[in-house]
């Protein structure tokens, strides 16, 4: 296979984890009889220094055309004090839009080896964790108009409006079930139907949009159960698919249960252009150039590419295995160090991955 990858390393470890990143995916280009061409492009604090913009116009012409784009992390403390309009995240917001991604994939993975970070007692990850969530990234209440705060009658109101069409959910769902076909072939999902409208339309386009997909079991949470029983009860989860506010904070509380923010990769994906793979982590400035930076979130995101975006399932779960048996051989970096095990710089864990594909 020959793809065309567009990479925006971005700031702070984003330029370390990225380098790294790229050597796996090049034994892995080497191993399968894969070609993979690269274009570096900027974005994020970088490309302010570099061109004034966050976002160069040539950045978003470059992602339309890849069949994939890699990202590190954007923002650090020396462009805090800038102009708002021109921000580093602006430019992870802008290349989102520009790119159409609606849908943001999180997978929430404990591996056994590292269960002494989470933040789950024993016997509630016994049978560890292994969940994505599947969250509407560009509707919903953060979208929905009218929105805002005036004076009625004399006192300041404010509101926001959650609003669905079938169209959005029905592309959601459709990314939620294709994903749950590659993994354990179950959706929850995950919407408050007992009291919003918005939620029994989205209840209903679910249901027709899962008779397409026989094979995957389908079940429906109200999200404060959800909530709950992400904490008590995590393994009976496969794919959560829930709107952009519910997922906002569902895939953040499955994140932190795992303890390890550099281990977890995510996409966000679209219909028109290529999905986005990045680590859900920052820039981490304040262990930027110093080799300290973990690059196993970027390492699994470019595994989710290799299965997201190019089918490439042998692929993926080469490079999954290599990150597994480096944790089972007792290789860390600094933020996953515990007692007994062998401290790794960012190359040399990267190496140890490598000589494991
Ligand atoms: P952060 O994720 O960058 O760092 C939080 C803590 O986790 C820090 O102590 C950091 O050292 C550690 N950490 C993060 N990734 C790590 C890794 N791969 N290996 C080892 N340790 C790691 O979050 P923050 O400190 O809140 O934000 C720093 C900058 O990153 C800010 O400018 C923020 O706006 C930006 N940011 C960018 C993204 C993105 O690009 N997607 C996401 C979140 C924050």
């Amino acid at each position: 296979m020959k793809k065309h990858l567009c990479i925006m390393a971005g700031d702070g470890i984003g330029p370390e984890i990225m380098s790294q990143g790229l050597r796996v995916l090049d034994k892995i280009a080497e191993k399968f009889g894969h070609e993979f061409t690269k274009e570096e492009v900027l974005i994020g604090g970088i490309a302010i220094d570099k061109t004034g913009s966050p976002l160069p116009d040539a950045t978003v012409e470059a992602c339309k055309k890849a069949d994939a784009v890699l990202l590190g992390a954007v923002g650090g403390p020396q462009w805090d004090t800038i102009d708002p309009a021109i921000r580093p995240e602006k430019g992870l917001l802008g290349i989102r839009k520009a790119l159409g991604l609606f849908a943001n994939l999180r997978p929430a993975r404990l591996f056994p080896e590292l269960a002494g970070a989470c933040l789950l007692r024993p016997d509630i990850v016994k049978d560890g964790l292994d969940l994505m969530v599947v969250r509407e990234l560009t509707g919903g209440i953060y979208f929905g108009k009218p929105a805002g705060v005036e004076v009625r009658d004399g006192k300041r109101v404010g509101y926001n409006t959650m609003i669905y069409n079938e169209d959005e959910v029905r592309r959601i769902a459709h990314i939620a079930f294709k994903a749950a076909m590659k993994r354990k072939k179950k959706v929850c999902s995950v919407d408050k139907a007992n009291v919003l409208d918005v939620s029994r339309l989205w209840r209903e386009i679910i249901l027709e949009v899962a008779k397409e997909y026989p094979e995957v079991e389908l079940s429906h949470l109200y999200v404060d159960n959800a909530a709950m029983q992400l904490v008590r009860d995590p393994s009976q989860f496969d794919v959560i698919v829930t709107s952009n506010l519910f997922g906002d904070i569902l895939s953040d509380e499955a994140s932190v249960i795992t303890g390890s923010i550099g281990m977890l990769a995510s996409a966000s994906l679209g219909n028109e252009y290529a999905g986005l793979y990045e680590p859900i982590h920052g820039s981490a400035p304040d262990i930027a150039g110093q080799g300290k930076a973990n690059p196993l979130a970027t390492i699994l995101s470019i595994a989710m590419m290799l299965l997201h975006e190019f089918d490439l399932e042998k692929e993926a779960l080469c490079i999954e295995n290599a990150v597994r048996k480096t944790l089972q051989d007792g290789y860390r970096t600094g933020d996953i160090m515990e007692e007994g095990k062998i401290l790794c710089n960012t190359t040399e864990i990267t190496d140890r991955v490598i000589e494991r594909l």
